[in-house]
């Protein structure tokens, strides 16, 4: 034991070689490094990784001594991607809920779709995707709690945004009959008048929601543009952004109209509705399900295809137009043989059928995505200063996304989460 002095000097020692010791620095060498915003590559460069984020980046970088090495110089490295319409807290069971995910809702316990939320939230990881917006459909708050058992270093997961309670008029999006009106909460807040709407939003905010999730359309009754204007406005008091599910035509007309941070799925938008989104800003999120999954529980015949073909015609619609679009999902089915994360990545085909180049779908599925989410100041590109968010694919996806379906490295956060 040191006299108390020497105790003190050793301790002020330990302080200053703690603040001066160089952090571990990690240096990938990537065969090809990828930037979707301008729809290039270049070849042979390499990427230091410091205390989560990307350091430098070239051809020339000199990796310093004691670098722990990532040789991925047979491989193509590129911003790790985004889902913007994930429902981790669910899956519905074709078999035993027929196909409605109101009964697996009124089946699962919250605690078991906590626990599917960690399992799906690592999968997402797992297959590419650092980084996704939850839109709700949590129960009450599950999501919430993987996100801040993620942020926390509990388990292993994307950086999440997350919705909390999704908020919809009286019924939300279940037939509800009058004996079980409870049934749907806390599944939905419903919300009718200004008062309600602004409780909402507030209590959402308050239990920690990082995005306003909204049910325009699915009830006889909508929202009118003045009522979506006026949460847009509670949401940005609340320095949250409002995300508006439109399924019909008249949803996602009042939706375009009040200037909403982005409409979801938008079945059945306009031409010119989807012109009024692009003027104001407004990002698209289609979720256009790809044909093979959509025929496992639409069965009648032909419903699948006619199904898929009006959606793909508003998703090529929108790209002709100029909106900009941001990948989304909406995967929410337990699917033999795919994890949520493989699951997620076959909505690459429905992209790929409605014309987008691999460039428009690369874009989609980081930068603008990430400007969706309001994260692009940290994540979305591979750049110095942001967060080293990275995957790797054999192949070009430039020339063929596909490539995409097969990940073998992963890296969030400066965190190897799989290597090859
Ligand atoms: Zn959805």
């Amino acid at each position: 034991m040191f006299p108390a002095p020497r105790r003190l000097l050793a301790a002020v020692l330990t302080l200053l070689l703690a603040r001066t010791a160089p952090a571990q620095v990690t240096a990938i060498r990537a065969g090809r490094v990828v930037d979707p915003e301008t729809g290039t590559s270049v070849p042979s460069q390499v990427i230091l990784v410091s205390d989560g984020k990307i350091t430098a980046l070239g051809p020339d970088v000199t990796i310093p001594r004691g670098a722990t090495v990532i040789d991925l110089s047979r491989l193509t490295v590129l911003p790790g991607l985004f889902d913007a319409h994930t429902h981790l807290c669910m899956s519905v069971q074709l078999q035993r809920d027929a196909g409605s995910y109101y009964l697996t809702t009124l089946r699962d316990p919250l605690s078991y779709r906590a626990v599917e939320g960690v399992a799906n939230a690592r999968a997402m990881l797992e297959a590419g995707f650092t980084t996704v917006r939850d839109v709700g459909n949590e129960g009450d708050y599950a999501c919430t709690s993987v996100r801040w058992a993620i942020d926390r270093g509990l388990i292993v997961g994307p950086t999440m945004i997350n919705a909390g309670r999704i908020i919809a008029p009286y019924g939300g999006q279940f037939q509800l009959q009058p004996d079980r009106r409870d049934l749907a909460e806390p599944e939905y807040y419903f919300a009718d008048t200004r008062d309600e709407m602004r409780k909402a939003i507030r209590e959402n905010a308050h239990y920690g929601a990082g995005v306003i999730k909204i049910v325009v359309d699915d009830q006889r009754y909508i929202y009118s543009t003045d009522d979506i204007r006026f949460m847009v406005e509670e949401a940005r008091v609340a320095g949250l952004k409002l995300a508006a599910h439109v399924w019909t035509r008249a949803g996602a007309h009042n939706a375009a109209a009040a200037g909403v941070a982005s409409l979801e799925h938008l079945n059945g938008i306009s031409d010119e509705d989807l012109a009024v989104a692009k003027a104001n800003g407004t990002v698209a999120v289609f979720t256009p399900f790809p044909l093979s999954v959509l025929k496992r529980f639409r069965t009648a015949p032909g419903q699948a295809e006619a199904e898929y073909r009006a959606e793909i015609d508003r998703l090529a619609a929108g790209y002709r137009i100029g909106v900009p679009i941001a990948f989304g999902s909406d995967a929410i089915h337990d699917l033999a043989g795919y994890t949520r994360g493989t699951q997620a990545i076959m909505w690459i085909d429905s992209y790929v059928d409605a014309g987008l180049p691999p460039r428009a779908i690369l874009r989609a599925m980081t930068s603008t995505a990430a400007h969706l989410l309001g994260v692009d100041g940290e994540r979305g590109a591979i750049r110095p200063g942001l967060a080293a968010d990275l995957i790797a694919v054999s192949g070009d996806p430039l020339s063929d996304i596909e490539v995409l379906k097969r990940v073998v490295f992963v890296m969030k956060n400066g965190q190897v989460i799989r290597s090859p």
